[in-house]
């Protein structure tokens, strides 16, 4: 059997009931076959980037996985899709968007996929609740970086 990874995930959503989505979120991916939450970040509010729409709520969390990466972005797709995620254009406005962030210490570059993160340390609403749950992963530096952007704890 596959040893065990720390999978790091962020979840983000910005239409509809978008709490609650990253809540059903959060309980879904605690719920896929081989995984096990670890951690689960605060709840934070942040302006779009790169994105229109009302505010963003977001959240990181970190479970243990027996899935491979790939098998583990095709079960956060497949919960995009449960909350309606369509895919209209490129960065458009989300019901309920799922990035994987970091997958052990892999550095994957597939077509598909991309580990970790290629704009995670662009992004304070990945950074903020990361450091929240996994502050070595995170560095003062990174943060500093990311401050002019507007978020807050929900
Ligand atoms: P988005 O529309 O922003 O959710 O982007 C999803 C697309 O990015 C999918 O086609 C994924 O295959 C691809 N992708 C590449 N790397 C990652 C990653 N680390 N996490 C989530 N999606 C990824």
């Amino acid at each position: 059997m596959r040893e065990p990874v720390i999978a790091t995930i962020g979840l983000g959503a910005n239409l509809g009931d978008a709490r609650q989505a990253v809540h059903g979120a959060v309980v879904a991916i605690a719920a896929l076959d081989g995984c096990q939450l670890l951690a689960t970040s605060p709840l934070y509010r942040s302006a779009p980037i790169d994105s229109s729409g009302p505010d963003y709520f977001n959240a990181v969390l970190q479970i243990s996985t027996r899935l491979t990466a790939p098998d583990l972005l095709a079960c956060l797709h497949r919960i995009e899709r449960g909350a309606g995620r369509e895919r209209p254009y490129r960065n458009a406005p989300r019901t309920l968007d799922l990035d994987l962030l970091l997958y052990g210490q892999a550095r994957l570059d597939s077509p598909t996929l991309t580990v970790p993160h290629p704009r995670m340390l662009l992004r304070a609403f990945v950074l903020r609740p990361l450091a929240d749950i996994a502050p070595a992963l995170v560095s003062a530096q990174a943060l500093a970086a990311v401050a002019n952007q507007v978020i807050a704890k929900d």
